[in-house]
């Protein structure tokens, strides 16, 4: 069977355009995907059943096992932190959020780690953004900042920028300039109009000095600039203000390094000032599938788009303090439960060295990481492949992700589910 307009659920693309071809209730092929995309719809690498740790080794469980081991392990914590999330649907992150309120733990999600300095950014100066489509049919001009979506969001050109035609721009690849700004040339760099190296760490002096030259005020810049000459720096706003619709994309070489809010608000305030010459918008390149969804869900639910502490009976929210790298560091929580990400290969290595020391429970169809540190893992279904739900693109549109084959295994929403409603029960609420 033939099924067309699937969903990658992989990355922040949400690409929707996929055909995928089902025999025997297995995928078996997979059309217009990128290489990450196929090996995540045609995969076969997952868990079983539930796994609880034995000794030094592994033993399968029941799924009813699995849940009244976790709901014990949450509830005997003091200070439980409920992480991940970016890579399930919206529904089960709000089981989730409810979950961490009933037992009065702090949820995180993996913002946490990536565009969490850009949300702080958002919420210091606004946002001007646009949907991917406004950019496919009407940016003549694209900024790439920070990011390298060759290797990270393999379609992200194709779909909707280098080599996308849109309805206002026919010939994207004489039509659309390209500028890829980073400390290194990558991949990205070598398919772009002009490339801006930056000293590392030089991004805020940058963007300043850009801001400059746009106010009408390159008399300040001095001839070099973080490494970028006063030339290329003029010639770069030149092309910022002779564009008719421009768009910046930024990623975690802005975010995560020296100044991190800072250089976002930075940048923002740039697409400000390109706004009083032309259209301008800055969208961040969200990583994991549903990541943007975690903040939408979080932030509807409890006010907070992250890093969210029910220890005081309510939401309170403050990064640096209640971020789960925080939390760990301090070696704080007692217990973790990590839904759909993997901390132990991305975070820094004490956080690992106490996640390894305290009891933690994995909701995650696949062995990674994270398995060896863990007490506890029980696998659900994807959403996208044989669960559905919604997931948010980059740019903030919700999109349904579809099951396409039936595998009897139970979904995020389900398994959070009948853990909340056991913890609950055994909390006598
Ligand atoms: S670009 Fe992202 S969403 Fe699109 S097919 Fe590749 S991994 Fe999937």
């Amino acid at each position: 069977m033939l099924i067309k307009d699937v969903v990658c659920p992989f990355c922040g693309c949400l690409c929707d355009d996929l055909d995928v071809e089902v025999e025997n209730g297995r995928i078996i092929r997979v059309d217009n995907a990128c290489t990450l995309g196929s090996k995540t719809m045609v995969g076969d690498d997952r868990l079983k059943a539930p796994i609880r740790r034995d000794g030094k080794g592994w033993i399968e469980t029941t799924y009813d096992a699995a849940i009244e081991e976790a709901a014990q392990i949450l509830l005997d914590a003091d200070r439980p932190l409920l992480y991940g999330w970016s890579r399930t649907h919206g529904e089960a992150q709000g089981i989730g959020v409810h979950l961490a309120e009933l037992i009065g733990g702090v949820v995180d999600n993996t913002s946490t780690v990536c565009h969490g300095p850009s949300i702080l950014a958002i919420q210091e100066v606004g946002h001007p953004g646009c949907t991917l489509g406004q950019v496919k049919n009407r940016a003549d001009l694209i900024i790439y900042w920070g990011c390298n979506p060759i290797d990270a969001h393999p379609r992200h050109m194709s779909r909707y920028t280098t080599y996308a035609t849109g309805f206002f721009v026919k010939d994207a690849h004489r039509d659309r300039k390209v500028i890829v700004v980073d400390t290194r040339r990558n991949e990205s760099a070598d398919v772009a109009t002009e490339f801006v190296q930056v000293e590392p760490g030089g991004d805020y002096a940058v963007l300043s000095a850009l801001r400059a030259i746009v106010r009408g005020r390159g008399d300040v810049v001095p001839p070099s600039v973080s490494g970028v000459s006063r030339e290329q720096l003029v010639r770069v706003a030149e092309m910022c203000k002779n564009a008719k619709f421009g768009a910046i994309f930024f990623g975690l070489g802005l975010t995560m390094t020296a100044g991190k809010n800072k250089n976002v608000r930075n940048a923002i305030e740039l697409t400000d000032e390109l706004n009083r010459h032309t259209k301008f918008i800055i969208s961040p390149m969200r990583g994991h599938g549903n990541v943007y969804g975690t903040n939408e869900v979080f932030t509807w639910i409890t006010g907070y788009p992250y890093a969210v502490d029910f220890s005081r009976g309510i939401a309170f929210y403050n990064p640096g303090e209640t971020t789960a790298i925080d939390i760990l560091r301090r070696g704080e929580c007692d217990a973790c439960l990590v839904v759909a990400s993997d901390p132990a290969a991305h975070f820094p290595k004490p956080c690992v060295e106490h996640l390894a020391r305290i009891p933690v429970v994995q909701i995650d169809p696949h062995p990674n990481a994270t398995t060896h540190i863990c007490r506890l893992q029980i696998p659900g279904s994807v959403a996208g492949i044989d669960a559905a739900g919604t997931a948010y693109r980059m740019d903030g549109v919700p999109i349904r992700l579809k099951a396409i084959i039936e595998t009897g295994v139970p979904n995020d929403t389900e398994i959070l589910q009948r853990l909340y409603n056991r913890v609950r029960e055994a909390k006598g609420e």
